[in-house]
């Protein structure tokens, strides 16, 4: 194994009369180095994982975006990494908890790279109406490939040479498929085209929790997805009203191969898939 592991330790006091309470302000992040050139970043006060890639002159980060009250942190504990300027940002998608710091950044000197609803754009200048974006960074090419599954401006992030792919949330550990603008047809052509482009070394890297994946797991990840798409969409065809579909036994007992969640969550779950799937058979 070659992951050295940091820990950051962002300064504890804390005076300001700003904030009621000074301990919601204390965030430590932890640093994993993927490769010599690949850091994920993660604030234990935020579940989104930041990718940090070193480029030979700059640092270009994938969705930094660990809270507002925390940018500043971040750049220091990203700091603690490298002077280099912080010349490039990625987005793997438009929500919020990972777009939220552009503004932030941009006003750094940075430039955005983004997907909206199938065209990539350069801050605010289109680049390419493709499916697929290449960067040339010198040391590294990374192709942003875009697809409509988790929202219609999903991107993963293959790293060729470091042999890593940045997941955004198109795939998540551990739970259902979280594919609410492409339904199971998103859902699998991500997962194909990212076991297409895997193999055993390869990385996955989720932006939420746990964050590095193995072919293997990925693999299982996607027998599961295959029996929780094909359970919902026999009762959909069916005609099964969502009240049935979100008490059938079966599913249940299906979801649990992922992960014991709460019925609640499940039922969220499960009725945002089945809103998905009636969407795309339309
Ligand atoms: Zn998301």
């Amino acid at each position: 194994m070659r992951l050295n592991k940091y820990a950051i330790l962002i300064a504890v006091f804390w005076v300001s009369f700003t904030y009621a309470n000074p301990l919601q302000q204390v965030r430590d992040f932890t640093s994993e180095q993927l490769s010599d050139n690949l850091f994920v970043l993660k604030s234990t006060g935020s579940n989104t994982n930041v990718g940090i890639f070193m480029g030979e002159t700059f640092i270009l980060l994938i969705d930094p975006f660990v809270g507002n009250a925390n940018n500043t942190k971040l750049v220091s504990a990203i700091r603690k990494l490298s002077d280099k300027p912080i010349k490039y940002i990625i987005n793997t998608h438009s929500h919020s908890d990972h777009i939220g710091a552009n503004s932030f950044y941009i006003e750094l000197g940075a430039d955005v790279i983004s997907n909206r609803n199938g065209q990539f754009y350069f801050n605010n200048e289109l680049i390419s109406s493709e499916d697929k974006y290449t960067i040339d960074v010198g040391n590294e090419k990374l192709d942003l490939l875009h697809f409509i599954s988790h929202t219609t401006d999903d991107v993963i992030v293959h790293f060729r040479k470091n042999n890593i792919i940045f997941m955004g949330d198109t795939y998540m550990h551990d739970t259902y498929p979280h594919a609410y603008a492409g339904g199971s047809k998103g859902q699998f052509e991500v997962i194909n085209k990212t076991l297409s482009l895997s193999n055993d070394s390869t990385k996955l890297i989720t932006a939420h929790g746990r964050f590095l994946t193995k072919k293997a797991e990925f693999l299982s990840f996607k027998e599961k997805s295959e029996l929780w798409y094909e359970k919902i969409n026999a009762l959909n065809e069916q005609g099964e009203s969502m009240e049935v579909i979100v008490r059938n036994e079966e599913l249940i007992n299906i979801s649990k191969m992922f992960r014991p969640f709460s019925l609640g969550y499940f039922e969220q779950q499960v009725r945002k898939t089945v809103v998905a799937e009636r969407l795309i058979s339309k």
